[in-house]
This record gives structure tokens, sequence and C-alpha cells, in this order.
């Protein structure tokens, strides 16, 4: 197949605008013989005018070829080896460009170190069989260190252009080969407010059912970067949209009814225009977003606190385990909303108040609350309560954060999978309690 070339002067992507380091090892390659390109996002995302979060690294060079020519990297993945080529903390990754179909590997065979030396030729492939194994048009295009030219064997300059997403070969195939690829449209059409092409968005409808048969590791990874990303409220209504939010979380989906998933998101929908203004939001607070709904018809009054929290707690534990949601993480989301709890409850004792609202995660507390209920005019006397209490001291009110939440829920699950964090890993925005949830699991803990 022939490839649309695009020359140099017809597109945006200089040396200039790529990482020093990338193009350092780009020339590398290039003066030792190799192919290299840049490939997926990183081009995507130039032609949009956007800047790239990373630059990853295609080439003809074998997986042991490049860890003999830069001293500084490792083959990471068995089945998909990698080659990670690392500056300080930064790491640049160098995949070999691969075959469209791979071959089966004997998988007792993968358990062995031996592996990682074993070079199967039927793996490696061209540029062209590579970019047909991608995922979407967009993502297939690879930028030539050789005379900077774009190579699209897909279309996926023009669809890029005319803001499509599209899927590469025969969508229900491609789905149905993995369908965590549907979670990616959805990803990629919110974040860039592309529309998904006919047959690619037909395919969806049709293999919706599918996602149920993918890991639900990399499952819910994909829903949270849609949750944590631009546009996330449309993001959301997208996955409602193709029937995906029925397989994936189907409980949830119950608990909360239809009305419930419209509050959620708006909720999202306030978000976006907050972080428009530059107003951030950790991932705590966000999960606790989709809980919200669970917390409707309070019958508020002090005495009740106790036994509707704690009914919540319960309520949302069950469900956040269906979800496969991260225990650290959860524990978290549960003081948040028990704190959403506590305000409506306890707003007539002062002395409650003053207590509360120099907890230290009260200010998170306060900004779920106010984007949630802030606009409920019912709430306003409450509102006030607790926000010129909390006026009286020193610290100005905070709860947002600077940037976008860098952290994924990978992160909230350390390396067992079972939440443990690692020690390189930030720490849980909201460590300590003193609403009720942390203060019972605290007096547990001293009776033991
Ligand atoms: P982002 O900006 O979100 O990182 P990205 O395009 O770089 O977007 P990655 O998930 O980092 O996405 O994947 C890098 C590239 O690998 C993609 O551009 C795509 O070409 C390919 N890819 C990733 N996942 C799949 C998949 N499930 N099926 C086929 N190709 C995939
Ligand atoms: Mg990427």
């Amino acid at each position: 197949m022939q490839p649309n070339i695009i020359a140099r002067p017809q597109h945006p992507i200089s040396r200039s605008l790529i990482d020093r380091d990338v193009v350092n090892i780009l020339y590398r390659l290039k003066h030792a013989g190799y192919q290299a390109y840049i490939v997926g996002g990183a081009v995507r995302d130039i032609l949009r005018g956007e800047q790239p979060k990373d630059f990853d690294i295609a080439t003809d060079a074998r997986p042991m070829e490049l860890r003999r020519m830069f001293r500084n990297s490792r083959i990471i993945g068995r089945r998909f080896r990698l080659v990670h080529i690392f500056f300080g903390h930064k790491n640049i990754e160098v995949a070999t460009l691969r075959e469209t179909v791979q071959p089966d590997v004997d998988e007792e065979l993968l358990q062995t170190e031996a592996h990682l030396r074993l070079d199967d030729e039927r793996m490696w492939g061209t540029v062209e069989s590579d970019a047909l194994r991608r995922d979407f048009t967009c993502n297939a295009l690879y930028y030539s260190i050789d005379d900077f030219s774009i190579l699209d064997y897909v279309g996926g300059v023009e669809d890029v252009h005319a803001n499509i997403l599209r899927s590469i070969g025969d969508p229900a195939i491609r789905f149905c080969e993995d369908p965590v690829r549907m979670l990616r449209a959805v990803k990629f059409a919110a974040r860039f407010g592309f529309r998904i092409a006919e047959q690619t968005a037909v395919a969806m409808l049709q293999c919706a059912g599918e996602i149920t048969k993918a890991s639900r590791f990399r499952v819910t990874e994909e829903v949270f970067r849609i949750l944590m990303q631009k546009n996330r409220h449309q993001g959301l209504a997208m996955l409602r949209d193709y029937n995906l939010l029925d397989h994936l979380f189907p409980t949830w989906l119950e608990a909360i009814g239809a009305e419930g998933l419209d509050q959620v998101i708006e909720f999202f929908d306030t978000v976006e225009h907050h972080s428009g203004q530059g107003n951030f939001l950790p991932l705590e607070v966000l999960t606790a977003g989709l809980f919200l709904p669970m917390l409707d018809e309070v019958e508020v009054e002090s005495r009740n606190y106790t036994d509707h929290a704690a009914a919540m707690t319960q309520e949302v534990r069950d469900i956040a385990r269906d979800m496969d949601l991260p225990k650290r993480l959860v524990s978290s989301v549960i003081i948040l909303l028990r704190g959403q709890l506590y305000m409506l409850y306890l707003a007539n004792r002062p002395r409650q108040i003053s207590k509360f609202v120099a907890n230290r995660e009260f200010d998170w507390i306060w900004r779920l609350h106010d984007l949630a209920f802030g606009h409920l005019p019912q709430l306003h006397i409450i509102q006030e309560r607790w926000l010129s209490e909390r006026e009286r001291l020193p610290t100005p009110l905070g709860g947002w954060v600077d940037h976008p939440d860098q952290r994924d829920i990978f992160s909230f699950r350390g390396i067992t999978g079972g939440g443990r964090r690692r020690a390189d890993e930030p720490a849980s925005i909201i460590v300590d309690s003193d609403t009720g949830a942390g203060r019972s699991r605290r007096r547990r803990r001293r009776r033991r």
C-alpha cells in the first residue's frame, strides 16, 4: 500500500516542538542506519495545535539492539516488548515496528527470563503493518526524522483535520479483538470534540456488551481517564449513550437511577466549567461526585446522622467494590460523602460546626458541596453558617488544586493492585479525618 506522504512544508511538526532528548534518540537511530519515527498521540496532538504530553518513538531496531545502543535503557513488557530510555526522572518509550497480527506466544515461555532475549521474527513488521495494528486513524501517523515528512497509511491526517474518530480496519472486528478500544474511542472523541465515524459508532453500539470481557483493571483506568480529562461531562454522556455504562457499572446505575445519572453528568459539567477557569479538583473529589445521588432523600435531623451515614457508607462500599475501585480511593470518597451529610445534619450545632471546619479535609468537603448543591436556594442559610464559621479561621478557604490531577487510578492501587502504596507514589490528599468515618476507624484501631 502506498502511504500518503505529507512533506515538511505541508504540516506543522518541527523539531523545535519535540522534546530535545527525543530528537537526540531519533538522530542516533538514524545515524546507526535505522528508521526512526515519532508515532501516536504526539503527532496527532501537534497536528491539532496542542502540546503533546509525551513522545513515543517507533523504529525498525529490535529491542536488544536498542538496549545495546542506549546504556540508559531497559526492556519492559513480556508480550509486547518495549524499551524505555531514561533521562533522569523522564523515560522515553521506544517500540519496534510490529506486525499487524501478532504471532501466538507460548504462555509458559513468557514466564521465563529467557523470553526476554528471544526474538520472534514474526513479531516485527514495517511502518505499514505497525500502522494497521493501531486503534484509530488519528493515532497511526508517523513523523519521520529522515525527511521530516508524515507517513499516513490510514487517512489519519484528513480525519484529524475533519475532527473524525475512525477505527482502523473493520470496527466490529477491532472492538471484539480488544473491547477497551470502545472506551478509548469515547475518551478521544470527548477530549477532542471529534465525531465518531458512522461505521465505528454502529460497531460500538453492536459490541457494547463485549466490554464485560475486558480486563477490569484496564476498563477502570480508561473510565477514570475520561472523568479526569477535558469535556468529562460529554465523555460520561457518551458512555451512557453507547450503552457502555449499562455493562460496566450495572449496580451503580441501578442505585442512582437515570435521574441520578443526569445529576452526575451535571456535576461533571460544573467541574468542567471550573477547570476552564483554572480551578482543578483532585481525583478523590471527582470520584465522590459519582455517588452524589445516593445522598438524596435525607431526613435532616441531627440524631439521624449516624444511622444515615452508616447505611450510606455500606451502600457506597458495596457498589464501589462492584465497580472495582481501589479501596484507598473509596475510603477518601466516603469521608467526603459523610462530610456532605454532616454539613446538612449538623448545621444547627454551632460547636460541631466550628470543630468540623477546622478539619483539614473540610475545604474539599465544602468544594464538593458547593459544586453539587451550591445552586439550591433552600440550602443557602445552612451554607452561610458553614462558610462564615470557616472564614473565621486564619487560612483562606482552599480546596482547589492549581493543575489537573496527574495521578491516575492506577496510582491508588500500588503494585499489588490491592491498594498498597508505593514509596514513590503521591499520597492521597485526604489522609486523616475527624468525620464520623475517620473517627470510628481510629477508635477501632486503638481498641486492637
Ligand atoms: P494519550 O494522549 O491519551 O496518551 P495516546 O494516543 O498516546 O493518547 P496511548 O494510550 O498512550 O494513547 O497509546 C499510544 C498509542 O498506542 C496510540 O496512539 C495507539 O496508536 C496505540 N494503542 C494504544 N492502545 C491501543 C489499543 N488498545 N489498540 C491498538 N492500538 C493501541
Ligand atoms: Mg500516550
